[in-house]
């Protein structure tokens, strides 16, 4: 049978986002190269940011810690108790970040808001140990009168590319996510939070800046099963980036201020949401173009915009406004319609959000491609409620899931480059051993997209000199509440250097 222009459509822009086994290997060797040469020198596209972890934890860690949360969708504040047998109590809160305080004009402006959430979270979890201490205030003579063994160390999970200069101290190079405050940029932002701490008397001392790749590889490492200790923290949420352990000798650019020499390893902060900026291997869509053109930060952050949660829903958006332009291809149309203005025609509401940019979240897209039943009701029902569109048909919403599934999987065969050549880059593969090679992994997208982690495995067995046995050493793990307990992890580590 002859199909229709739709379904010819869709086949011709599923095929755009293929991304082979070949195309899969080129992207290693350039992964390697600039891993490597973000090790040699700063300014390059990889920033490979040594961190001033030294370590990562076995488990037996305890105390109670705060940590905070600062890292794209929402702010998130906890306290942690670490007990020491690779268990944790973690007690919880989030607040979305308001969209105005995400492009404020002071960088005050953001971090009041910040410290706000700290005093409401300590007022609502740890009221006696607050009252506490404004009680023994003016007896003490601590700066704030607290007492220094009660006040709490924080870990500040900061996931924006930061330049560090020792385990609580590090500067904004620049912000990425949809964050656009100038004023911060090049201020230390763990001062930034405690200034404004300190406005309301808290007994909060901010210990240690976390990425939060570093924290979901020491969250993971914590937790990990067996005595394994973790290899690579990755993040697939609203960003993308990761953080492993590399050793000290291969860190050939000078490392400023102190850090303890006796593992002779050190965490790096990859910062690959950035990789292959200048794309040289990176697949480059027309619709990958247009995102980029629009977006508050051409040219930064390539890597990114083609595999977390912030930009895939934007990329499948951008498709289906082109489709929906395109009389031929009658998607999202009546039957019967048949003049050439796609905006009188199409079943979708004037006030549509398919028309606006960050019009459709990712999550739309695991809906899609996790539904199988025979109508795609569930999807029907979601496109409806999220994007407006009546009564799709069924080849629209088979179009819709089939878009979805290609943007997903390139995703995550490109998430598959990085974390494929991270195991390649720490020469484990080559020991003889039969360990798992742990890493821990965070993020909606990773979670909840369907089959993410199945296509990362397919991908990383394509890859030369990991194969399929490689593959099966490489065991990839969800770092539940990563940052929390991994930045209470930090900070337990920065108290006993202090
Ligand atoms: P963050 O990275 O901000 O800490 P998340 O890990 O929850 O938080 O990531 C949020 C991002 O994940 C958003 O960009 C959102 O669009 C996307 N997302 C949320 N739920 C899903 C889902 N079910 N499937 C795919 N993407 C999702």
């Amino acid at each position: 049978a002859m199909e229709s222009p739709l379904v010819q459509e869709t086949k011709r822009i599923v095929a755009q986002f293929d991304y082979t086994g070949t195309d899969v290997n080129n992207g290693v060797k350039e992964f390697l190269r600039q891993m490597n040469e973000g090790l040699q020198k700063d300014g390059t596209s990889m920033s490979q940011i040594p961190t001033y972890v030294t370590g990562v934890p076995n488990g037996t860690e305890k105390g109670l810690y705060l940590a905070v949360d600062l890292g794209g969708t929402n702010f998130r504040v906890c306290s942690i108790h670490l007990n020491g047998d690779t268990t944790f109590n973690l007690t919880y809160s989030k607040v979305a970040i308001p969209k105005e305080l995400m492009v404020a004009k002071t960088a005050q402006e953001l971090f009041a808001f910040l410290a706000k959430q700290i005093e409401q979270f300590l007022k609502t979890h740890h009221e006696d140990h607050f009252e506490a201490h404004i009680r023994r205030r003016n007896t003490i003579s601590t700066p704030d009168g607290f007492r220094d063994e009660h006040i709490f160390r924080l870990g500040f999970t900061f996931s924006f590319p930061v330049q560090q200069f020792g385990i609580n101290k590090g500067t904004l190079i620049r912000w990425t996510k949809g964050f656009d405050i100038p004023d911060a940029v090049g201020k230390d932002v763990c001062a930034l939070l405690q200034q404004e701490i300190d406005l309301l008397h808290l007994p909060v001392k901010v210990a240690a800046l976390v990425n939060d790749t570093v924290g979901t590889l020491m969250a993971r490492s914590y937790t990990s099963p067996g005595k394994t200790s973790t290899l690579l923290g990755a993040i697939f949420g609203t960003g993308t980036n990761g953080a492993y352990v590399e050793k000290v000798v291969n860190i050939q650019k000078s490392v400023d201020g102190e850090y303890d020499k006796s593992t002779g390893d050190m965490v790096i902060n990859t910062e690959w949401g950035s990789f292959d900026n200048q794309l040289n291997v990176l697949p480059n869509t027309s619709y990958d173009i247009e995102l980029d053109k629009k977006s508050v930060n051409p040219g930064i952050q390539m890597f990114e915009k083609r595999v977390s949660g912030m930009f895939l829903g934007e990329i499948v958006r951008l498709v289906l406004v082109d489709m929906v332009k395109n009389p031929n291809i009658a998607l999202f149309k009546d039957d019967n319609s048949s003049t050439n203005d796609w905006r009188s025609t199409t079943n979708i509401g004037s006030g549509s959000s398919l028309h606006k940019q960050w019009g459709l979240d990712s999550s739309l897209m695991s809906i899609a491609v996790a539904d199988n039943t025979p109508e795609h009701s569930t999807l029907r029902m979601q496109l409806e409620k999220e994007l407006q569109v009546d009564s799709a048909s069924f080849e629209d919403t088979q179009a819709f899931k089939e878009i979805s599934y290609a943007v997903g999987r390139r995703a995550a065969r490109l998430a598959a480059v990085a974390l494929g050549a991270t195991v390649l880059q720490s020469g484990k593969l080559s020991e003889a051993s039969d360990e798992p090679i742990d890493i821990g992994v965070d993020g909606s997208l990773v979670e909840h997209y369907p089959f993410f982690r199945d296509m990362i495995y397919e991908a990383l067995a394509a890859i030369d000199g990991i194969g399929p046995a490689g593959a099966q050493r490489i065991r990839i793990g969800i770092a539940k509440d990563g940052s929390g307990v991994g930045a209470a992890l930090i900070a337990l580590v920065a108290a006993g250097m202090e």
